[in-house]
């Protein structure tokens, strides 16, 4: 439990707080996370608040809509100025609680294998604002879930998406209550009864939620296939683990049939 609660009031000290303090202590956003017992972050014995930042708010900004950092996922489901993908994804995420207080900085720290609101965050092409010691930087989310993962997170950019882009997602949990098993987010336009521009993420098959791109070439530029063909395109592609919520096959046969079945909507809107 900790000890020790910083209030910093710039971005700069916060950064150093955590320099000098390194494994010993933890940002803090909403708390979902930091106050889950099972979490390292709960052992921490240093806090630093994001909270007087400045980092909340939904602003429009040339070109698209900037999501601050400690914005709640409740925030975002209300939220007139989001695409109404990403109101399906934070309604998707646990419950109103949880929700009035868990933010999409730590939500994107925290990078669950099977995060609700990442997939749509993909299929959009939303990228980070990242603060660092060197200075602020922009980073692509995939890069984040690869690992680029130092600093504080400042904003999700989400862009205009094109008119005629077309957004869908799947998820199954076990109960209304629970994080999702499995996730899907998908986005195309449709050219001419083409694919086009296709993004294919998935969560709950890997370490964090990935973007299929052997699935996205073998499909970018034709048209939907039969559903045997696509399940079983991207049942070749993904690498669940056993766990006490599913077997590997069968997390591996749910990734198939959500994907398969976000890739006929989005075709399908
Ligand atoms: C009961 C319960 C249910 C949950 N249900 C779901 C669910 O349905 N779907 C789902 O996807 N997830 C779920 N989660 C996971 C978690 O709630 C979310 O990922 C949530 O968005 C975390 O945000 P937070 O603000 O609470 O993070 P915190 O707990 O405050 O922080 C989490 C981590 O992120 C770091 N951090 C926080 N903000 C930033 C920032 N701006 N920059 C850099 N690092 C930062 C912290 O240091 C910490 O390591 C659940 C968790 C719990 C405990």
């Amino acid at each position: 439990m900790a000890s020790h609660f910083h209030q910093p009031e710039r971005i700069e000290e916060a950064l150093r707080f955590k320099q000098e303090l390194g494994e010993a202590a933890y940002f803090l956003a909403g708390g979902t996370e930091v106050n889950n017992s099972k979490s390292k972050a709960a052992q921490a014995e240093h806090l630093i608040w994001l909270g007087k930042l400045g980092l909340g708010g939904i602003k429009r900004r040339e070109g698209g809509v900037s999501i601050g950092a400690m914005t709640t996922l409740q925030e975002m489901l209300e939220s007139e100025l989001l695409h109404p993908a990403i109101h399906q994804a934070a309604r998707n995420h646990a419950n109103r609680n949880i929700r009035n207080v868990a933010t999409i900085g730590g939500h994107l720290a925290t990078c669950r294998s099977c995060a609700d609101v990442i997939p749509v965050l993909l299929a959009l092409r939303a990228w980070l604002r990242v603060a660092t010691l060197s200075g602020e930087l922009e980073r692509d989310i995939e890069r984040w879930l690869l690992g680029e993962r130092d600093g504080i997170v400042l904003s999700v950019e989400v862009p205009d998406p094109p008119a005629d882009l077309r957004v869908a997602l799947e998820c199954h949990t076990r109960t209304a209550n629970d994080v999702s098993l499995i996730t899907a987010g998908v986005s195309l336009r449709n050219e001419q009864g083409c694919m086009r521009d296709l993004i294919v993420a998935a969560g709950g098959v890997a370490a964090s939620v990935v973007r299929l791109h052997e699935v996205e070439a073998a499909l970018e530029g034709k048209p939907l296939p039969s559903r045997e063909e696509v399940e079983s395109l991207v049942a070749g592609q993904v690498n669940p683990i056993a766990d006490i919520r599913g077997s590997a096959d069968f997390k591996r046969h749910l990734a198939a049939t959500l994907v398969e079945r976000a890739l006929r909507k989005a075709w399908n809107r």
